[in-house]
């Protein structure tokens, strides 16, 4: 656990060193739960904003994209359930008076059975070695059965408690799993509460004619608003989809694990429009391929598993997560949901207007079915950004600090150094920065001895740095270095364009 807890430290401070993420109103001391994105933040985030993207609408010519305003209309949120429950149960410690959420107390506490059994699975791989079968003692061994099953239970019990309101249970079941206030040790509990997590605000200029606003929690909402619209307009066939990226903001009740959890975020979400019936295996297609596309960016396969939801949301008939390997354990990084036509009919009866679509091929109409997949690019931007950052030792008995992110998602995919700041070096650096700027974001540094420049861009990401020397001068050839393997090649520097191309295209690594 504190390995756990210092890797996360290491995770908040490089992202703050390195310019990618400071706290909100820093010089105000900060704002809780929000975050700005810095210099190369800003960067690492588009691209990862840009790798979905293309995979959800550019590689599928039945998906189109939306950009719908942060304001709705207030209606919208009651048609969608978000005015009456769209709530967290919270709980508070009387000793500590910290606030936390009931569900998440809970789901803490399965999470440590989980990492029991992970350990139970790590020390027998190391006891069996090779003929270790992972799978067979994950469905044999009495232990790692009692625990799964434990958790199981316990999970159940929640989602059914939480389904029925039944909040005094969720009262009762921390207070049976002895669970106790991280911060005071006590288990000294308030009831459980629901809690409301939208944000209000107003719409006009006088007080008598202002009118009730909520910044959106979700980005869906617009994209089911304008779904006959860009249906009709995009003369779309069902199945079809529409995706778009954007902000939402939340009341979070706790919010202290740095962008994991944030206030103001950022979602990448899917609306996929079917036929009634088919739900099922939409749905099943959504998971496999999201996954595919997470398996995609080499983050490790080990690092992602499907979580199915016993407790479903009020417009659900299926949903799973993809949960994460973060810092702090496996936890949820982007949604899959068969919504049904939950939405759709809330929004004919609030509007009072049709949303249906015409089958030609049924010869009727019908209010389609979602499924939707919804990923916070904010935790995709933290489950790449804490999984690239290790310590190696090298080979030579020191060791680097270096930031392995996929290089097609690298804010900078080349630094372009002068050996030494004289002797005409500098002006060729800056030659070859001018020539291929125009394809990659890339940076010229002059400062320090070359081994310290390697460092600096191995810790801030960038997987490619360019040496010229003297012998650049007479043959026009310059040393590449790679992040990741720190081999270092001599090429021409007409070649360089195309070595870093092969290695940060997007269309290479969308189609591994
Ligand atoms: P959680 O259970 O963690 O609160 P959720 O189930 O409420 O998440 P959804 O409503 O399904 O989340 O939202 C879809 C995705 O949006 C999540 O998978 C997550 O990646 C992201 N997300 C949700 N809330 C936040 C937040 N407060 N900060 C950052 N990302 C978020």
């Amino acid at each position: 656990m504190a390995k756990q807890e210092d890797q996360f430290k290491k995770v908040v401070s490089h992202a703050k060193e390195y310019g990618y993420v400071f706290q909100s109103s820093e010089i105000y001391d900060g704002l809780s739960a929000v975050y700005d994105y810095a210099q190369n933040g800003v960067e690492l985030k588009k691209n990862i904003r840009e790798y979905w993207w293309k995979a959800m609408v550019q590689m599928n010519d039945n998906i189109v994209g939306l950009d719908s305003a942060i304001f709705m209309h207030p209606t919208t949120w009651k048609a969608s359930g978000h005015v009456d429950a769209f709530n967290d149960p919270l709980i508070d410690n009387k000793d500590s008076k910290k606030r936390y959420r009931a569900d998440v107390l809970i789901e803490d506490y399965v999470g440590k059975l989980d990492a029991k059994i992970e350990k139970e699975v790590a020390k027998a791989a190391k006891r069996f070695g090779e003929s270790f079968n992972k799978e067979e003692f994950l469905n044999t061994n009495p232990r790692v059965l009692a625990n799964k099953e434990k958790g199981a239970a316990i999970l159940k019990r929640m989602g059914q408690s939480l389904e029925k309101e039944d909040l005094a249970d969720v009262k009762a079941l921390i207070e049976e799993l002895e669970i106790a206030c991280p911060l005071s040790g006590s288990r000294n509990w308030t009831e459980v509460k629901q809690f409301n997590l939208m944000f209000g605000t107003k719409l006009g200029a006088s007080a008598d004619s202002a009118m009730d606003l909520y910044l959106r929690p979700e980005t869906a909402q617009g994209i089911f608003v304008n779904f006959l619209n860009v249906q009709k307009t995009g003369r779309m066939k069902i199945p079809f989809g529409i995706a778009q990226t954007g902000k939402a903001f939340r009341n979070e009740i706790v919010a202290r694990q740095f962008i994991f959890r944030m206030r103001e975020f950022e979602q990448m979400e899917m609306q996929f429009f079917v036929r009634p019936g088919t739900q099922k295996e939409w749905y099943e297609k959504w998971k496999e391929t999201r996954l595919e596309w997470h398996k995609s960016l080499g983050l490790g396969e080990d690092n992602y598993r499907f979580h199915d939801h016993d407790k479903l949301a009020h417009y659900a008939d299926a949903a799973a997560d993809i949960e994460f390997r973060f810092p702090f354990g496996f936890k949820e990084l982007e949604g899959i949901h068969s919504r049904t036509d939950f939405d759709l009919k809330a929004h004919e009866k609030h509007s009072g207007k049709k949303l249906q679509y015409f089958d030609p091929e049924l010869g009727e109409s019908y209010v389609p079915y979602v499924v939707e997949t919804s990923i916070g690019l904010d935790r995709m931007f933290l489950a790449v950004f804490s999984n690239s950052l290790m310590e190696e030792e090298l080979e030579n008995g020191t060791s680097r600090t270096v930031l392995k992110l996929p290089s097609v998602l690298a804010p900078t995919k080349a630094a372009i150094f002068p050996l030494v700041k004289k002797d005409g070096l500098p002006e060729v650096a800056k030659k070859i920065v001018n020539d291929l700027k125009f394809d990659f974001n890339v940076i010229y540094d002059e400062k320090d001895a070359v081994g310290k420049r390697y460092r600096r861009q191995d810790a801030a990401g960038t997987p490619f740095c360019i040496t010229v020397d003297h012998d650049t001068l007479t043959d026009n050839s310059v040393t590449i270095r790679h992040r990741d393997t720190m081999e270092q090649k001599r090429v021409a520097i007409s070649e360089l364009k195309n070595i870093i191309s092969k290695e940060v295209s997007m269309s290479a690594w969308l189609q591994k």
